[in-house]
């Protein structure tokens, strides 16, 4: 038993050891749609909520890119305090990206209709960003929708012409099927049920981390640089730092979209068209069959 004890303790120090490594190994960044503040009709509702986003990923130093849906910002009479906000995120640090300008579906939309919605989709922010000297390079489809086959194609082709990289998602925990509620609760003064909304949606974040982590796993091998899709939802804007923790708890460091795009995972050969647009394992599944 004496001789046994040291090497138990040895294969457990090791075991500790590799967990700390893969643990710090693991990284992530953070997208983050419908911005800059989806479901808050009234300015002041907007501002605050856009306002409470931009403060949490400032204050916990987290590199994040914003999706723009820029008919949020094409308001008579409120367009220059609400193209600040882009402003504001920008002196910040943080990047933004294109999520059209009306948030069609691909899938439901003529495809004229949808390249023209892209286009809408830059006015103000193409010109906020080269203003400084960078460039506009994300897009996101939304509702994930980047079709398949021919149309897919099409799309892709369009937004090379653009100069538009597609921003894959790897974890996805569907916060926005949570926010309506949380926002209820709130409204009714019910912070304990909207805290009940809260551990909801962490558990659904858990499950969400896990399967993509497996996926990960199962087809590559590794921990790829994942890629998480939020929301800019008044859930998001009250509870960030709490799921950012919990996040960094599960061992991930924060990256930015153009660092975890530099996983050769995204490159992957033989992906069918539009898998980096809708669900990255999806289409790693539709290849490894
Ligand atoms: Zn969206």
């Amino acid at each position: 038993m004496l001789s046994f004890r040291p090497s138990l303790l040895l294969i457990l120090s090791f075991c500790f050891l590799c967990s700390v490594v893969s643990a710090q190994e693991k990284k992530i960044a953070i997208t983050i749609d419908d911005g800059p503040a989806i479901k808050a009709a009234e300015l002041e509702d907007w501002l605050r909520v856009a306002e409470e986003l931009r403060e949490s990923f400032e204050q916990s130093k987290t590199p994040v890119i914003m999706f723009i849906n820029e008919h949020q910002l094409d308001v008579f009479g409120q367009r220059e305090q609400r193209r600040k906000v882009l402003e504001k995120w920008l002196n910040a640090g943080f990047e933004l990206g294109n999520h059209t300008y009306s948030h069609k579906k691909l899938r439901d939309t003529p495809i004229e209709d949808y390249f023209d919605d892209i286009i809408r989709g830059e006015k103000v922010t193409r010109p906020l960003v080269e203003g400084r000297g960078e460039e506009l390079v994300w897009y996101r489809y939304p509702y994930l929708s980047s079709g398949r086959g021919e149309q897919a194609t099409r799309v892709e082709k369009f937004l090379a012409r653009k100069k538009y990289r597609i921003a894959p998602v790897t974890v996805d925990y569907h916060d926005y099927s949570f926010s309506n509620n949380y926002s209820r609760f709130l409204r009714a003064g019910n912070q304990q049920g909207a805290d009940r909304v809260y551990e909801g949606m962490s558990r659904a974040l858990d499950v969400a981390f896990d399967r993509a982590e497996k996926n990960s796993q199962q087809f590559f091998g590794r921990q790829i640089k994942h890629v998480l899709l939020i929301h800019c939802n008044e859930l998001n804007a009250k509870t960030l730092p709490k799921t950012l923790k919990r996040i960094r708890d599960r061992g991930y460091e924060f990256i930015t979209l153009e660092e975890a795009m530099k996983d050769p995972a995204y490159a992957t050969p033989g992906l069918p068209p539009g898998s980096l647009g809708g669900s990255f394992f999806g289409g790693m599944a539709k290849i490894t069959k």
